[in-house]
């Protein structure tokens, strides 16, 4: 014990000629969830250390000879989320995550001495402020995303604090103290995942060592401003397992997939290949329209007077631009066929004929795509209700990185052709390309879905 006491005696010390760095969380809108994003930031920055108050207690987690808990990390990821995995200053801990006295400790147990303020560990909306019989006065915050964190045996609550009210990271919502089922004054601080819409409200979440979730690092903030934070979600094996426990996942993947079997068995080629996503993409142009309509129903009248104006101008300019996109399609097709005549210059109706005669079954796949379509636009952006959280802006401009993405892989595919001297081999690769880029859109889809099921909390 007497080393132990030196030991952080020691530390101390060493901390006062080297100060730890300083651990700051990232500014502006960093929570996943909209209604959360505008709360203003508190005064509470976490730690970089967290120490184990004594040399022994339930669960104590492994500390270096310092006691200074090894996996701890201020700030972690979970689900997107960033949080203070211990959301107060100069605590240390007094016990751990995991089975205690028989029953499950679902928390960890935080000691500041004097007893010190509370934070919320993420920006959020306060979901309750109640008193209960074992963690006293608790405060219960919905972070986005499933993830939510408790805050037991407060003194009191913070002035004005309600449920309903959304909270930015490190706002105080009260202070240390005993209340409920405590034999000392600490804050038991629980993260908790899950849906917390069910009859058993927060006692159906699943509990998790704050010292489980992996560190946040200043890297992510990083990727979050590149916008390839999302690529890295979708590697996560936990999403696309998620997005693909959705039957209508496994459908968009057999529509993407489906050309192979035009290739295949129909001997299509690359012609009647890059006419069906040309097709596509007119297919998306009228649903992006559609969801621009739906959107300025919402904000009637004034949304439908900008539509008036929008509306047209997104018709042609999207027309024009699938029109010269076309139009290079065609000229592409005829180089490809032997007996191509390259008679005049196609007009859009044209093309369209060309698109649909290129290749075996087309309008079969056509018409797939279209049904798919359909259900999406009714199932997604107007009963689960996108349609609220977008702009008519947002729905303009989408079809046209769909389109610059299909190019890149035209154009992947063409090289993969030359390259490999083997037509069939490029086509397939266009299709697997096209297939990658339908998962991408599943899982993204996935996230949203997890998203709206959040804001309804
Ligand atoms: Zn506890």
């Amino acid at each position: 014990m007497r080393h132990f006491i030196a030991g952080i005696a020691a530390a101390g010390l060493f901390a006062c000629s080297s100060p730890p760095p300083e651990v700051s969380y990232p500014n502006g809108p960093m929570s996943t969830t909209p209604q959360t994003s505008r709360a203003a930031q508190g005064p509470f920055q976490p730690d970089y250390h967290l120490y184990a108050c004594t040399p022994s207690f339930s669960n104590r987690p492994n500390t270096d000879s310092n006691g200074r808990i090894l996996n701890y990390n201020a700030l972690v990821t979970v689900n997107g989320v960033i949080l203070a995995a211990a959301p107060v200053n100069d605590a240390c801990m007094t016990s751990g995550f995991g089975p205690r006295f028989g029953s499950m400790h679902k928390g960890i147990d935080l000691q500041s001495k004097p007893a010190g303020p509370i934070y919320s560990a993420a920006p959020g909306r306060v979901l309750e402020v109640s008193e209960q019989t074992g963690f006293g006065y608790q405060v219960l915050i919905a972070h986005g995303n499933g993830v939510y964190t408790r805050y037991g045996h407060l003194a009191y609550f913070a002035e004005g604090l309600k449920p309903g009210q959304t909270i930015g990271f490190g706002q105080p919502i009260g202070l240390m103290g005993r209340t409920g089922n405590a034999t000392a004054i600490h804050l038991h601080f629980e993260i908790l995942t899950g849906n917390y819409n069910t009859p058993r409200k927060s006692w159906g979440l699943k509990a998790n060592n704050p010292l489980d979730f992996p560190g946040w690092s200043g890297l992510d903030n990083v990727t979050r401003s590149l916008g390839i934070d999302h690529v890295l979600n979708f590697l996560d094996p936990n999403t696309l397992a998620r997005t693909y426990r959705d039957p209508v996942a496994w459908v968009i993947l057999a529509v993407d997939l489906f050309p192979i079997w035009a290739v295949l068995t129909m001997g299509w080629g690359a012609v009647p290949l890059v006419f069906l996503y040309w097709l596509e993409n007119l297919i998306i142009g009228a649903v992006a329209l559609a969801k621009m309509i739906a959107t300025s129903m919402k904000d009637h009248p004034i949304g439908a007077i900008g539509m008036a104006f929008i509306g047209p101008f997104f018709i042609f300019h999207y027309g024009m631009f699938c029109f010269v996109h076309g139009v290079f399609v065609s000229v592409f097709a005829q180089m490809s066929v032997e007996n191509g005549d390259p008679s005049g210059f196609p007009s859009p109706s044209n093309l369209v004929n060309q698109a649909l005669l290129s290749g075996e079954n087309m309008p079969t796949f056509i018409l797939a795509i279209i049904a798919l379509q359909i259900f999406l636009f009714f199932q997604d952006f107007i009963m689960r209700g996108e349609y609220r959280e977008t702009t008519i802006e947002k729905e303009m401009s989408a079809p046209y990185g769909r389109i610059i993405v299909l190019h890149i892989g035209i154009f992947a595919g063409a090289f993969a052709m030359a390259a490999l001297g083997n037509p069939m081999l490029g086509i397939l690769g266009l299709i697997l390309l096209r297939a990658l880029w339908g998962v991408f859109l599943t899982v993204r889809r996935r996230i949203q879905l997890d998203k709206t099921l959040q804001t309804a909390n």
